[in-house]
């Protein structure tokens, strides 16, 4: 499988992790500057929002399952995808032309 761009993958790097999330949670309360939801995350079921996302800086923690990472790590564990599975899904999902590597010494 051909590498994806680097280009391609800043830009998903660059996506706000609100616009990523949303779409999983029910909904993001405002407290603090942090918004805060019940973890979308499987594997874990709760009643209270232990999960947040800071939109600054552009990642999530649980204090329920104590996963965290930014938007492309919230979509490999919510979904099981893999890195590029993920790149590729958001991609798909945000509208970014989806590139790849030319690879040196291949037929084209
Ligand atoms: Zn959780």
């Amino acid at each position: 499988m051909p590498r994806i761009a680097q280009s391609v993958i800043d830009e998903v790097r660059q996506l706000n992790i609100v616009d990523i999330v949303s779409p999983y949670t029910e909904e993001l309360k405002k407290v603090d500057g942090k918004l805060w939801a019940i973890c979308p995350l499987p594997n874990h079921l709760e009643k209270t929002p232990s999960f947040f996302v800071d939109e600054q800086k552009g990642f999530f923690y649980c204090f329920g399952c104590h996963e965290g990472g930014n938007g492309i790590t919230f979509i490999q564990k919510c979904k099981g995808l893999d890195f590029a599975e993920t790149v590729i899904h958001l991609c798909e999902q945000f509208g970014i032309d989806i590139k790849y590597d030319v690879e040196k010494g291949s037929q084209f």
